[in-house]
C-alpha cells in the first residue's frame, strides 16, 4: 500500500489501493456507503451558553492561569469547538498584525515550550520527555479552555448517568500507523483490539460492515422518510441492489440510469483509451461525470455526498472520478473491465474494516497523554479507565509540575534571543501579555499562523505555510431525554442528503471499564449530527477558497441558527416515530471546527510536486531551536499525522541539545 503522503511526490496510479489510502478516517463509513454539570432531565436546552474565560480562572500570584477547582470545560454545552475567547487574539495578530505593546516578562525558563495542546503538542510534551533525558520541564499552551485540540469530548450528567460524545476527532484509523504510532499508542496502554471488540458491531463509525441507512427530505425527495438498507454494498452492485435502488422513489428515467451506473450497462468512457481514461479519472470532477456521462440529475448526485462532504469537507463538483469512487461511490463497474475488477476488489477489501475508538472518540488519547504527563491530573492507570476518569484541571499548571498545560493562552510571538541559544515565546491570556523563555519551541498549532508567529522564517517558507486551507466542519451532540422514539426509528445512522446535517448517528457505543455507552430501553440517548458549511464551488474555484469561504460564514452563524436547523431535521426524520424536538431534547452542543482537517491535497485543486518539494516539506523546516509539528505538517488530517509529526519535530530538536 502507499503511504498517504505518495501524491505530491510521485506520479499517481488510479489504482483501489491507492485511492483508498486517501482522507479515509471515518473510514468504515465511508467504504460503507461508497464532571460537570448536573442536569434535570426536564433541564432546558442549553443556549450559547459559553462562561467567560474570565468566570473560570483565578489567576495566581505568579501570573500563570491557575484554574478554579470547578473549571471542568467537557460539560458545557452552547458553542465549543472554536468557542468565544479562543479566537480573538490570534485573528487580531493574522489578519491585523496586532501584537501586544505590553508584556510582562515571567521568571519562568522551560527546556521546551510547546504551542498548540492538541493531539501533536501533547505527543510531543510526552516524547519531549522521552527522549531528551531526565528532569526537563515543559509548557505546553493552548487557546481554548479545554486541552486535546480537535480531540475534544462532549460529555452531559443527566440523572445520575453519564454520556459522553466526541467533541472532534472521532476513531483510530489503526491500518495507516507507522510504528512510531504503535510505539506511542502502546506506552499509553492503547489496546486496538480490545477497542474493536468494545464498541457495538452495528456502529458505522467503527466498523465499515456497519449500518447506515438514508434520510431522504421532503424537499428534495418528496417526503420524509428513512430507509434502511444495505447502501454500501448497493453501490458497488451487490446484493439485490436493484429492488433497494426502487425504494429510493425516484422519477423512473433517473432510477433507470443509476442502475446502469452501478451495474455497469455499459462502459462510459468506451471512446477514451486506456490512458485517456486514466486521465479523465484525475482530472474530471465526479459530478460532471454522473451528469454528462451517466445522465443523472442533481438530487440523485446528492445521494452519494454525504461521505464526500464529511470525509472532503466538499461536494461531488469538487472531487475528482477517482476520488469519489474510492470512497465508495457508484460508477466503478461503469468504466469498462478494469473499472469492473476494481470494484469487485473494492467491495472486498472495504466489508471488514475496523477503526476502533474511544466512547469520547481520540479525546481519550489526549486524556491518556495528559494523565501520563501530570499523573495527579486523574486517578487511573489504563486504557479501560479513562472514559470515566475524573479530570482536575486545576492540577494542569502547577508550579511544581514537570510538565505544564496553560489553557485560554494564545501564543503571539516565538523568536530566537541569546545569539540563538534561546527561544523568547510571548503569550496572551486574559487580555495580558507574558514573556517566558525556553531552549526549545516546537510549534504544534496551524501552519497558517506561523509566519505571524515567526517573524524571523525565512519568507519563501512562510509562503508555503500559507499554502493549505483547513477544512471547517461542525459536530454536534444532542441530548435526547427519551429515546423511545428513535428506537422505533428503522435506524439512527443516517447519510441525509441536501439536509442541513449531512450525516446523523447515535454516540459511541462504546462499553469500557465502568463506563457503559450503549443504548437501554426508553434511556436519554445523544445523537451525532455532522455540518459541513462548504458552499456549491463555482466552476473552476479552488477548494481552498471555497473552504476560507465556507469558514468565514461558519464565524457568523449563530448558534441558534443551529438550535434550529437540529429541531427541524430531527423532527423531520424521527416526527413520524414519535418524535418532538421541542420536548425530547435536553440541551445541544455544537463543535464549531472553523479550522478543522488539515488540508490534503486534491487531485483537482494542487499540482503534482517532486519529492520534498511540496508545500508542506518546505513549510515545516526547523529554524535553529523552533520545530513545526502538527497535523498540517504532514497534509494529512489524521491522529496518527499528528503523532508522526511530533515525532519528526521532537527528534530535530533533541538531536540539537
Ligand atoms: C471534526 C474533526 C474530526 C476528525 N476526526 C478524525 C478521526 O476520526 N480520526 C483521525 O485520525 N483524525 C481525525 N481528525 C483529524 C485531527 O485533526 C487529528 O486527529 C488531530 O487531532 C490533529 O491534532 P493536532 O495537534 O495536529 O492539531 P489540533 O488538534 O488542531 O491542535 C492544535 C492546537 O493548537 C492550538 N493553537 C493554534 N494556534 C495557537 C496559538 N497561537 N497559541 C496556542 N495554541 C494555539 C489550536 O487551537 C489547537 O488547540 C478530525 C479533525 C476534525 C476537525
Amino acid at each position: 500500500m502507499s503511504s498517504p503522503n505518495d501524491k505530491q511526490t510521485t506520479q499517481r496510479d488510479f489504482s483501489p489501493a491507492e485511492t483508498i489510502s486517501r482522507r479515509d478516517f471515518l473510514n468504515g463509513m465511508a467504504v460503507t456507503l461508497a464532571g460537570g454539570v448536573l442536569m434535570h432531565s426536564n433541564a432546558v436546552i442549553a443556549l450559547d451558553s459559553d462562561p467567560t474565560v474570565a468566570d473560570d480562572l483565578a489567576v495566581a500570584s505568579d501570573l500563570t492561569n491557575t484554574l478554579a477547582q470547578s473549571y471542568y470545560p467537557p460539560t458545557r454545552t452552547g458553542m465549543r469547538g472554536s468557542h468565544k475567547g479562543s479566537f480573538e487574539v490570534a485573528h487580531a495578530l493574522a489578519w491585523r498584525g496586532e501584537k501586544p505593546s505590553q508584556v510582562q516578562d515571567l521568571d519562568e525558563e522551560y527546556d521546551l515550550v510547546v504551542v498548540g495542546g492538541g493531539i501533536s503538542g501533547l505527543a510531543c510534551a510526552y516524547l519531549y520527555q522521552q527522549q531528551a533525558g531526565a528532569g526537563k520541564k515543559v509548557l505546553i499552551l493552548d487557546n481554548h479552555d479545554d486541552f486535546g485540540g480537535h480531540a475534544k469530548r462532549n460529555e452531559f450528567n443527566v440523572d445520575g448517568r453519564t454520556l459522553l460524545g466526541f467533541g472532534g476527532s472521532i476513531n483510530l484509523e489503526q491500518d495507516y500507523f507507522s510504528d512510531n504510532v504503535h510505539t506511542l499508542l502502546k506506552d499509553l496502554g492503547v489496546d486496538l483490539e480490545a477497542l474493536e471488540n468494545a464498541v457495538d458491531s452495528d456502529f458505522v463509525l467503527a466498523n465499515s460492515s456497519g449500518d447506515l441507512g438514508y434520510f431522504l427530505n421532503a424537499q428534495t425527495y418528496g417526503s420524509n422518510r428513512i430507509l434502511h438498507d444495505p447502501w454500501r454494498q448497493i453501490w458497488l452492485a451487490q446484493g439485490d441492489y436493484g429492488e433497494a435502488v426502487k425504494t429510493l422513489g425516484l422519477a423512473a428515467s433517473q432510477q433507470e440510469k443509476l442502475l446502469a451506473l452501478i451495474s455497469g450497462e455499459r462502459d462510459l468512457l468506451d471512446d477514451l483509451s486506456l490512458l485517456k481514461k486514466r486521465k479523465y479519472l484525475s482530472t474530471t470532477d465526479y459530478a460532471s461525470f454522473l451528469g454528462e456521462r451517466a445522465g443523472l440529475e442533481a438530487s440523485t448526485i446528492a445521494l452519494f455526498e454525504p461521505i464526500m462532504l464529511a470525509i472532503y469537507g466538499c461536494g461531488a463538483e469538487c472531487l475528482s472520478v477517482a476520488e469519489a469512487l474510492a470512497l465508495g461511490s457508484p460508477g466503478l463497474k461503469s468504466l469498462g473491465w478494469i473499472g469492473s475488477f476494481a470494484n469487485s476488489l473494492l467491495s472486498g477489501s472495504a466489508a471488514d474494516i475496523r477503526t476502533p475508538m474511544f466512547p469520547d472518540g481520540n479525546a481519550s488519547i489526549a486524556r491518556l497523554l495528559v494523565r501520563k504527563l501530570i499523573p495527579t491530573v486523574a486517578d487511573g492507570d489504563s486504557m479501560h479507565d479513562i472514559a470515566a476518569a475524573q479530570f482536575d484541571y486545576a492540577k494542569l499548571d502547577q508550579a511544581t509540575n514537570q510538565n505544564r498545560i496553560r489553557l485560554n493562552s494564545t501564543a503571539v510571538n516565538c523568536v530566537h534571543s541569546d545569539n540563538g541559544e534561546r527561544v523568547q515565546v510571548t503569550y496572551v491570556t486574559a487580555d495580558e501579555a507574558y514573556r517566558i523563555n525556553a531552549k526549545h519551541c516546537i510549534l504544534a498549532c496551524y501552519n497558517a499562523l506561523i509566519p505571524h508567529l515567526c517573524p524571523e522564517l525565512p519568507e519563501a517558507q512562510k509562503r508555503q505555510l500559507g499554502y493549505g486551507s483547513k477544512t471547517p466542519l461542525v459536530y454536534c451532540n444532542v441530548l435526547v431525554r427519551n429515546g423511545a422514539a428513535l428506537d422505533r426509528a428503522p435506524t439512527t445512522q443516517c447519510a441525509c442528503p441536501d439536509s442541513f446535517f449531512a450525516l446523523v448517528s447515535k454516540a459511541p457505543p462504546v462499553r469500557l471499564g465502568t463506563y457503559n455507552g450503549t443504548n437501554a430501553g426508553g434511556d436519554q440517548r445523544l445523537l451525532f449530527m455532522n455540518h459541513v458549511p462548504t458552499p456549491r464551488a463555482e466552476t473552476g474555484q479552488n477548494i481552498k477558497d471555497v473552504y476560507r469561504l465556507a469558514r468565514h460564514s461558519l464565524y457568523t452563524t449563530p448558534f441558534a441558527t443551529f438550535e434550529t436547523e437540529i429541531k427541524q431535521q430531527l423532527n423531520a426524520m424521527f416526527g413520524a416515530y414519535g418524535f418532538d424536538a421541542d420536548r425530547d431534547i435536553a440541551a445541544i452542543t455544537v463543535n464549531r471546527w472553523s479550522h478543522g482537517y488539515a488540508y490534503e491535497y486534491m487531485d483537482l485543486h494542487d499540482p503534482e510536486w517532486p519529492k520534498g518539494q511540496a508545500p508542506h516539506e518546505i513549510a515545516r523546516a526547523r529554524k535553529g531551536r523552533i520545530s513545526i509539528a502538527n497535523s498540517d505538517s504532514e497534509a494529512h488530517a489524521y491522529l496518527h499525522a499528528a503523532i508522526d509529526a511530533a515525532w519528526r519535530a521532537v527528534g530535530e530538536q533533541v538531536r540539537l541539545s
